[in-house]
């Protein structure tokens, strides 16, 4: 099945109980002063939850362009190093706004998994929230005696407050979730672990796909529940995994929403991805093919991210939300810069691929494409001169050094200074049989994120809070730069 026709099913199917499908709203959020990027589906319907407006329907369904970079939500460490979180991704979502409640949600769930997706039964785990007596939260009985009724007993976890539970802040609705797991190990793989206690976290191919919020409870503010006079629906399913899940793969990257730019990225550098079936081992080959697979991976992630906030109206820029942007794309090209051998522009070049995947869908990335594709190519030539003038400077640094460790501040300098990555820095330095001192580079990197951290963000539960005025003192690279190790 094409990833084209997972996402027409997922909305036929919620049309056709009664839902309203709406477009994604934008990926970046230009009227919300307390979240920069859309970061899951309920985020556009957030004010019909605090009782504020009226939604065109009380039965809501889309796929929403999420992006997972900044506050509670930061997937980025991750993306590249395994093949199921990404910056950008579809949240494809059902909602019940005072309407319907768990019984028809989880049956629709459960129908559109194993009926009409046909994922055999056997392969999906559920969680039910297990209660929280200290925090006054009720264990779900009602979800999970309608579980009952669908999946064998074995096969429904329990799970505590911080994945079975949601909450808008200190205060205002919550309830409860049940999400859905599933399990693409193999029949070897799983006769290795017996036990029913296994959800994501615990076996890489057993992976979350979709979450069922049941708002229920309002908290106030002395931290009791009361009961909300209308019950909510929230849902969020990730649409790469249901994908990779739907395609046989075990990699989202082995889907057809990732194959066709890797094509076009081999074509460009030469260098070739490993499906996520190869095994690969501790050789120094396998070793090599491993980080061009994570840089290959980063590349073609980041990319959606970028192109689909740009032709949002976010472009690259040195402040708030465009920094962020402009960080992700100097990763990409960082990565590939130093394990694809890119040394001109490259990125820009899969924006027509991706136009040409996803276009039919999101009309906008057609629309936008030439923009695109020009303020892509930009910035990494630019990027790339700063590369250039870090290298000289750190040429002089290699100069003018006496002994053989290079001070962490001079590596600070050039890291916030030029955006010179740390990991290329190393790897020069070791090239020129000097070492560089990690411990003080680290020091004086959490020493500038105790600065910026303190003067523009303040993380809240699902929204963070950006301090008005202090946005602009947003500088430097996050401490993710320098997550790659070259040894
Ligand atoms: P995970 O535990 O895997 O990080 P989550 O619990 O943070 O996921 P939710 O906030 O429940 O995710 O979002 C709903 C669904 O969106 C998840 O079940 C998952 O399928 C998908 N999803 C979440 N984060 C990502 C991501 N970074 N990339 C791709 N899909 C994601
Ligand atoms: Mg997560
Ligand atoms: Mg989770
Ligand atoms: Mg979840």
């Amino acid at each position: 099945m094409t990833s084209q026709d997972v996402r027409k099913q997922f909305l036929d199917f919620f049309a056709s109980n009664g839902h309203l499908i709406v477009p994604s709203a934008p990926i970046v959020l230009k009227d919300d002063p307390t979240l920069m990027f859309n970061n899951s589906g309920m985020a556009q319907f957030k004010e019909y939850f605090l009782g504020n407006g009226t939604p065109k329907s009380n039965r809501i369904a889309d796929t929403q362009k999420c992006l997972r970079v900044s506050g509670k939500h930061n997937d980025l460490e991750d993306v590249g190093f395994d093949t199921y979180h990404h910056t950008m991704f579809e949240m494809l979502g059902n909602w019940s706004f005072g309407d319907y409640f768990k019984k028809e949600a989880i049956s629709w769930a459960w129908q559109l998994l194993t009926e009409v997706y046909k994922i055999p039964k056997e392969n999906l785990y559920v969680s039910v929230f297990e209660g929280n007596p200290a925090e006054n939260v009720p264990f779900d009985q009602e979800a999970w005696d309608i579980w009952k009724e669908l999946i064998n007993e074995d096969r429904i976890i329990l799970g505590n407050k911080k994945d079975n539970f949601w909450e808008m802040g200190d205060q205002g609705p919550c309830g409860p979730c049940s999400e859905i797991h599933v399990d693409l190990r193999t029949a070897d793989e799983k006769a290795l672990v017996s036990g029913k206690s296994l959800v994501n976290n615990d076996h890489p191919q057993v992976v979350e796909i979709w979450n069922n919020v049941f708002m229920e409870f309002n908290r106030k503010a002395d931290g009791s529940l009361e009961k909300l006079p209308a019950k909510h629906v929230d849902t969020g399913m990730g649409f790469e995994r249901l994908c990779m899940a739907l395609q046989g793969k075990t990699s989202n990257y082995d889907t057809d929403v990732f194959t066709p730019l890797i094509e076009k990225l081999e074509q460009i550098t030469g260098f070739k991805y490993t499906s996520n079936d190869v095994i690969l081992n501790d050789s120094e080959e396998s070793k090599e093919q491993n980080k061009t697979n994570i840089a290959i991976r980063v590349v073609v992630d980041h990319v959606r991210a970028v192109a689909f906030a740009i032709a949002d109206g976010q472009l690259p820029s040195n402040t708030g939300a465009g920094y962020v942007i402009r960080r992700i794309l100097r990763r990409a090209i960082r990565y590939g810069f130093t394990f694809l051998n890119t040394k001109e522009p490259f990125v820009n070049q899969l924006v027509a691929v991706l136009a040409n995947q996803m276009g039919e869908f999101f009309p906008e990335i057609k629309a936008q494409q030439q923009l695109v594709t020009n303020v892509i190519r930009e910035e990494e030539a630019s990027f790339l001169r700063t590369l250039d003038q870090g290298l000289q400077l750190l040429d002089k640094v290699i100069e003018d050094e006496k002994g053989k460790i290079v001070a962490g501040t001079k590596a600070f300098e050039l890291y916030d200074t030029f955006g010179f990555p740390i990991d290329l820095t190393a790897l020069i330095l070791r090239e020129k049989g000097l070492e560089l001192d990690e411990v003080g580079f680290t020091v004086a990197m959490q020493e500038q994120k105790n600065r910026s951290r303190a003067a523009s963000e303040v993380s809240t539960e699902d929204w963070s809070v950006l301090i008005p005025g202090n946005v602009e003192t947003f500088v430097g690279y996050d401490q993710i730069e320098n997550e790659v190790k070259i040894t």
